[in-house]
């Protein structure tokens, strides 16, 4: 274990709390750490860690408007805080299913040229438009940008915006390792591994931002960096209960971040739901991290589109959750309900369901 500082959630709309924390960590390298579950790189180099310590200042993200050594600190601070990030996320999986995922490689300040980046992305090696130039792990890699632009807000100093300093971002893109070795829900398992498919579906996305509250504790996960977009714009993530099936669009155009939010904001609800009928949280959590690994057993379908088609849809997922813990289920199909999601119906017939029932209340 060491010792190494990080932003802790804290349910604010800020990064977290600049805290230190313990880390386990297996090796130190000049620019990379290598933990039991993952490795963490800068992609830029660079000596990081030669004094072997990872306690640094956050250096409010560091960025192009600052000396070398604060941006330095900055970057070494990334690594650390991705690192812890990843971690928590990982060990929270593994302590629910009972086994550990593959090995997850975490590598920052890339795709920095031409323009900075300020996002994140989940890839494994593949073709298409949506694939990596480079050599990517099959067992998945989370690619973060070195950031790109500055946050401010009324009661904080501007803060560069750098990917690896937000937990949410992390957690987000861990969520899709989870989705890949667990529901697969687009049967990578079954593609050659270098011919994996990228394209994410609205549960893929939907899952990574619900996986992503649960640990961060806040339906508002990305109320830091995407502070300026109004809470009530679906793109501004927040999982909020006003988003129902009559909010879905599906079909190739649309961005599956978008859609994702109805399934993310109908298992925030569950959560809430379970919550307030006297559980723990945690059972709902284990009841969609088990769920998910029930989603994603082998329908003997090979990869028809069938096959595919079926893994889209938000039904087939709730059923996989409510069998894994019966004295969840009636509250869980209720929350569901409550977004318009049912047992048993696609998610265009559950939309096109949605907006019909909403035209009728218009009506009224
Ligand atoms: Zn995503």
């Amino acid at each position: 274990m060491m010792r190494a500082a990080v932003h802790l959630p804290d349910g604010g709309r800020g990064p977290g709390r600049h805290t230190v924390v313990d880390l386990d960590v297996l090796e130190l390298r000049a620019a990379e750490l290598v933990l039991p579950e993952a490795t963490i790189r800068d992609e830029r180099g660079g000596d990081l860690f030669g004094d072997g310590s990872l306690v640094f200042d956050h250096a409010q993200g560091g960025g192009p408007l600052v000396s070398p050594e604060l941006d330095r600190q900055a970057r070494a601070f990334g690594v650390v805080n991705a690192a812890y990030h990843t971690q928590r996320a990982l060990r929270f999986v593994a302590a629910v299913l009972g086994r550990p995922l593959p090995h997850l490689v975490v590598r920052i300040g890339m795709h920095d040229q031409p323009r900075r980046w300020g996002g994140g992305h989940y890839r494994l090696p593949g073709q298409g438009a949506q694939s990596d130039p480079e050599a990517v792990s099959p067992a998945g890699e989370v690619h973060l940008g070195g950031g790109a632009g500055f946050v401010s807000t009324h009661h904080t100093q501007r803060y560069f915006h750098a990917p690896a300093h937000n937990p949410a971002i992390v957690s987000h893109e861990v969520g899709h390792h989870l989705c890949r070795h667990t529901a697969d829900f687009r049967l990578n398992r079954l593609r050659p591994p270098q011919q994996q498919t990228n394209k994410k579906t609205a549960l893929d996305e939907g899952t990574a931002d619900v996986f992503t509250a649960v640990l961060l504790g806040t339906p508002d996960i990305y109320g830091w960096h995407r502070q300026a977009v109004p809470e009530g714009e679906q793109r501004r993530r927040k999982l909020d209960r006003r988003w129902t099936m009559a909010h879905f669009q599906g079909g190739r155009d649309r961005d599956p971040h978008t859609d994702g939010t109805v399934w993310a904001s109908a298992c925030w609800t569950a959560r809430q739901r379970v919550t307030e009928a006297g559980f723990d949280p945690g059972r709902f959590d284990s009841l969609l991290l088990r769920g998910l690994e029930l989603a994603g057993r082998d329908g003997g379908k090979g990869l028809a589109e069938e096959a595919l088609r079926e893994r889209r849809h938000f039904s087939r997922l709730v059923a996989a959750m409510v069998q894994v813990d019966q004295h969840l289920g009636p509250v869980v199909l209720g929350a569901m309900a409550e977004h318009g999601i049912h047992l048993g119906i696609s998610n265009s017939d559950l939309s096109r369901a949605a907006r019909a029932g909403q035209d009728r209340l218009v009506d009224a």
